[in-house]
């Protein structure tokens, strides 16, 4: 941002709910524009839930051919992430894409005509870690991983150099609506219980417990593997360790709602955040393994190490769309909720954030509640 575009903020008083990506990313750059910025996170430490409870693919579209837009937009808002957080990706490792022989929605030549029309770069490939009799293809692509602790790392840097005021361990209360010019919602799953006590409109989401197991897979060292389209396994890198992460479409949901209510009221919830623990009361890791081994080359070995759990906040229509869009909607006069898709929208989802409250300032009365905006390139 210019010195130029820094006025427009300048006094604003802005309470940003959550300190994931998402809001901490928020955060920052209405620090940049200038808003005096209060950045709540209810857990002890920020970047502890979903932005680290994850997969870490920066995704660039290849894990979306059945929602082009979805692909588009992880595709041409990747390299913006590696500007805004130049040292957080890692290319150290060979990134195949498979399609399963059986059970796929999404064939061979439907992933290549999709990857021809986005113009993603693939290449045909028989790496000797796959059953290849279980796949009809696989192509070497040209994905990314975020690294964690140098994200984590980045971003507190940043906010200790910035004029931020990070407030860990407290959980904002509707109560900040009245106290501030506005309010940023990055709460992610727990947006809706936010939106519900401040008798503000709940969007309808699908929430899902989702275990993903850290695992060694020596076969897997330097490498990852996403098998399309169904329920099937993925095996995917932790950057600078020779560990990987072992994921299972079906496998690793311990169980699924429609109502952020009843997540709360189920026992299951005590696997949310706290520790990545080695041994939790629950796990599906041998059905993750066994889903491994459908198409991994010595997956019987895969050793176990610990599991990390979280809940998932998708779109409540998702499963037919796949649809992962990233939108910014004003939920209420002076309350605008981000809702984040996929990790690499995160800087183009401040910066709509910035303009939405830019706009808003100069023209308040333009905008009605319940105005969204789902970010989205051409
Ligand atoms: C199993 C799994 C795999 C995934 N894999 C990938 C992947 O490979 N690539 C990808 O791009 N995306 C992936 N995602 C999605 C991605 O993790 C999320 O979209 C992203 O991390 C959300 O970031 P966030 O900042 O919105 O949420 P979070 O990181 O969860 O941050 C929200 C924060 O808000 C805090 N909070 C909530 N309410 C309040 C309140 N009232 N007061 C104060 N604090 C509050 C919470 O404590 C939390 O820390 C995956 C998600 C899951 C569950």
């Amino acid at each position: 941002m210019s010195s130029a575009e820094v006025v427009p903020l300048a006094g604003v008083r802005i309470a940003v709910v959550g300190g994931g990506v998402f809001g901490c990313t928020a955060a920052l750059d209405l620090d940049l524009a200038g808003a005096i910025v209060d950045l709540y996170e209810a857990a002890p430490t920020i970047l502890d839930r979903a932005s680290r409870r994850n997969l870490m693919r920066l995704h660039r579209g290849y894990h979306y051919p059945r929602s082009v837009n979805t692909a588009r937009l992880a595709r041409d808002v990747a390299p913006g992430f590696e500007r805004f957080y130049p040292t957080a990706t890692s290319y150290d490792h060979d990134h195949y894409y498979a399609i399963a022989a059986e059970g796929s929605r999404t064939s061979v030549d439907d992933f290549v005509q999709f990857c021809d029309d986005l113009g993603l770069p693939y290449e045909p490939a028989t790496p000797d870690f796959l059953r290849h009799e279980a796949l009809d293809a696989t192509f070497l692509v040209d994905e990314a991983y975020i690294d964690y602790e140098r994200l984590k790392g980045v971003i507190e840097r940043r906010l200790a150099r910035s004029n931020v005021a990070v407030k860990t361990g407290v959980r904002a209360t509707p109560l900040v609506m009245d106290t501030y010019d506005y309010v940023v919602l990055a709460g992610y799953a727990a947006t809706n219980s936010f939106l519900s006590s401040a008798s503000l409109p709940v969007p309808r989401r699908r929430l899902d417990i989702c275990e993903v197991c850290v695992v060694r897979c020596p076969p897997l060292v330097g490498r990852s593997v996403v098998v399309l389209d169904g329920p099937f396994v993925s095996l995917v890198p932790l950057p600078r360790t020779d560990l990987s992460l072992l994921y299972h479409v079906d496998k690793s949901v311990h169980r699924r709602y429609d109502d952020l209510a009843a997540v709360e009221k189920d026992r299951l919830a005590r696997l949310l955040g706290g520790t990545i623990r080695a041994e939790p009361e629950s796990t599906n890791f041998e059905a993750m393994r066994r889903g491994a081994e459908e198409f991994v080359i010595g997956a019987q070995h895969i050793e176990y190490l610990a599991s990390a759990f979280e809940l998932r906040s998708v779109l409540a229509d998702s499963f037919d769309t796949d649809a992962r869009p990233t939108e910014v909607t004003w939920v209420g006069p002076n309350v605008l909720m981000l809702f984040s898709g996929k990790i690499s929208t995160c800087v183009a989802g401040a910066t709509c954030v910035r303009e939405m409250l830019i706009q808003d300032l100069r023209a308040p009365s333009t905008m009605a509640p319940l105005h969204s905006q789902r970010i989205a390139t051409h």
